[in-house]
């Protein structure tokens, strides 16, 4: 009695033993297999008469040997694979009912009736499998004793396979936390895609073996175009299903040694390993082909249709590591987005200096808002009739120490792209409205004046409110300013300019079309947006006297206009000749050096001063 007590104690030191050594071998994060061929040596160790097997089982019921280090492999190698069921030897079986399934002689047992010739020939005579549970109640694995005579297991068995499972149920979830751990952190999780994480390792271990074979390597730089659109409009769930469906489309082009990640919202890279530019050109045409089939949205019958504008550089020639190339290829997708989107465009030099020097003037027109070395200048708006004044324009001016005067030509189209518009167009309204309140109390008789609005602004900051604020913190009225845009935002379908347009129309602020003629030139706008003025482009003007085709156009806008009510104003007259043929039209309003050219605010008081002293 008294050494049977001691055996028993002996037995759970050698169990607590090896209990100590996997879990520590859990804990330093060893893999799976190595942890289970420990726990099975163990095992073995201690009990000679046993020969020990760990089976992995997938979620959809598929066997998988992950360590038996005593069973001969080929036994091992023929349960590679096999589905669990009711009657599949001990450990399919066990797996099938979530119970341990003990078989004390294989040779007579039903459950072992497809196996039997395969233990059998392998010496092995009795077996009893434990399934492994996670706490998700999911079967994940057996682990199974094997004897090689019929026999069932002794107490001591019984008391090392219940260790066992705890075991392997604490490295079972371990791993698949491990694992879990590792997807959200090399995997985005919307696509499935690699993320910039992974895309790093990838790209230093391809260009690493790329510079010493000396082999190319292509980078894209793929954008959706207007995703954007796609994510307001119909959600963030719309959108990243629409998303899945890209990847999915973009991955059947490519090949398995390529590598697409989703770096950002609707951003994917491609690294191509072993590719030269011109075919990555090519890649890039197949990728856009591959999305130009419209993509079906769930549970509707919608489909959206989407394009996309592609980067492409290479390397080493643009770029030695992964920031550089993904900087260069952004540049390039840059200029494709330029080129009008839906298109690729490779990396060159010269798109580097060009976008160098957008940046220079954005950053110094950024120190000019902000230090007040911008200003407005001022020019007339005439009757053609008789000249008299009916109004200013504001133009912005700057002079820039290291440029001199830069023309608004070349800041204006860098502002509206990097954003600056917003800030520069409003600033412009505050203080065209400041001057037009200070020549009021000057008596200087200004009647109205005019503001340039980029089409931008309209999407983003609410224009009409502040120019009702403008307007009442300068005690200027609704009726003296007008809003100049181009056609570009007339035609803009959405519907938050629409509303803005609608409320200026409703305070009784003016609202022009700018460069009328040059857009679309579609009329039907016209009938259905509250505008009140056109100005008919001075391309149209400069020719007048010379082109009879201009010469017809202008009469037919300046006709249309005038049936609908609005004040037609050309722009750019410079001659006597055309100022009497824009009167002989019916032209109302007229801007051009011919009647004066934009003028500082000093400079246009004195203008006016002149004028009523010819008077
Ligand atoms: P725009 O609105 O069409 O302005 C008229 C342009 O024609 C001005 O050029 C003006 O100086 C020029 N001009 C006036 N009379 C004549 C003439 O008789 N002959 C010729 N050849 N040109 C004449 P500017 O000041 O260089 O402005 C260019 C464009 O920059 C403007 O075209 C406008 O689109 C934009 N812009 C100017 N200021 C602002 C602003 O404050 N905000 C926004 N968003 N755009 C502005
Ligand atoms: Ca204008
Ligand atoms: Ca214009």
């Amino acid at each position: 009695m008294r050494e049977q007590h001691a055996t028993r104690t002996d037995e759970q030191a050698s169990i607590d033993h090896l209990q100590r050594d996997v879990l520590e071998a859990v804990a330093l994060g060893r893999p799976l297999t190595a942890v289970m061929d420990l726990l099975c040596r163990g095992v073995e160790a201690l009990a000679p008469e046993v020969l020990c097997s760990v089976l992995s089982v997938s979620p959809e019921g598929v066997v998988h040997p992950l360590a038996a280090p005593s069973l001969p492999a080929s036994y091992s190698a023929a349960l590679e694979g096999l589905q669990v069921g009711p009657e599949v030897g001990s450990c399919g079986t066990a797996a099938w009912r979530r119970e341990a399934v003990e078989v004390t002689d294989i040779a007579q047992d039903p459950l072992w009736r497809n196996f039997r010739e395969l233990a059998l020939s392998h010496g092995l005579a009795a077996c009893w499998s434990t399934p492994i549970l996670t706490g998700h109640d999911q079967v994940v694995a057996t682990f199974a004793l094997y004897y090689r005579e019929p026999r069932g297991a002794a107490p001591f068995h019984r008391q090392m396979v219940q260790a066992c499972a705890q075991l392997c149920q604490i490295a079972f979830m371990h791993d698949r936390h491990q694992r879990e751990i590792e997807r959200l952190a090399y995997f985005d999780g919307v696509t499935g895609l690699p993320n910039r994480t992974l895309l790093g390792d990838r790209a230093r271990q391809t260009l690493l073996l790329a510079t010493r074979a000396e082999a190319p390597v292509s980078l894209l730089l793929l954008d959706i175009d207007r995703f954007k659109t796609v994510n307001d409009s119909l959600g963030h769930a719309v959108g990243d299903q629409v998303l899945q469906h890209i990847a999915a489309r973009l991955l059947r082009v490519l090949r398995d040694s390529d590598t697409l990640a989703r770096i950002g919202g609707d951003e994917f890279v491609v690294l191509l390993p072993g590719c030269i530019a011109e075919d990555a050109m090519h890649v890039a045409a197949k990728l856009r082909a591959a999305l130009e089939a419209p993509i079906p949205l769930d549970g509707s019958h919608a489909r959206v249709q989407l394009t996309a504008s592609i980067g492409v550089c290479a390397f080493p020639k643009d770029g030695t590591d992964l920031d550089q190339l993904l900087k260069n290829a952004d540049i390039a997708m840059y200029e494709a987005k330029r080129a009008g989107r839906d298109c690729a465009r490779f990396f060159l030099h010269a798109m580097n200096q060009a976008l160098d020097e957008r940046l220079d003037i954005e950053a110094a027109l950024r120190h000019a808002l902000s230090n007040q070395l911008l200003q407005l200048h001022y020019q007339p708006k005439v009757r053609v009739a008789d000249r008299r004044l009916v109004g200013v324009e504001a133009l912005l001016r700057w002079h820039d120490a290291a440029r001199g005067w830069v023309p608004p030509d070349r800041f204006i189209p860098v502002a509206e792209e990097s954003g600056l518009i917003n800030a520069l167009d409003a600033w412009v309204l505050e203080h065209g409205c400041a001057q037009l309140a200070r020549w009021r109390a000057a008596d200087v008789d200004v009647p109205a004046l005019s503001v340039n609005v980029s089409p931008q602004r309209f999407h983003q900051d609410d224009v009409a409110a502040h120019a009702r604020a403008v307007l009442a913190r300068h005690g200027l009225a609704a009726q003296d300013l007008t809003l100049e845009v181009t056609e570009r935002l007339m035609l803009d379908d959405t519907s938050r300019p629409r509303e803005q347009l609608q409320q200026l129309n409703e305070m009784g602020v003016g609202v022009s079309v700018d460069d009328f003629g040059t857009g679309y030139s579609s009329l039907s706008y016209l009938k259905r947006l509250p505008v009140t003025e056109l100005k008919l482009d001075k391309s149209f003007v400069r020719d007048l006297e010379q082109d009879a085709d201009d010469r017809a156009l202008s009469s037919a806008v300046i006709g249309i206009g005038r049936s609908l009510g609005l004040t037609v104003v050309a722009e750019g007259v410079e001659t006597e000749g055309q100022r009497e043929i824009l009167l002989g039209m019916g032209c109302e309003a007229a801007q051009g050096w011919l009647f004066g050219r934009p003028m500082a605010a000093d400079a246009l008081a004195a203008w006016i001063a002149e004028r009523a002293r010819d008077a």
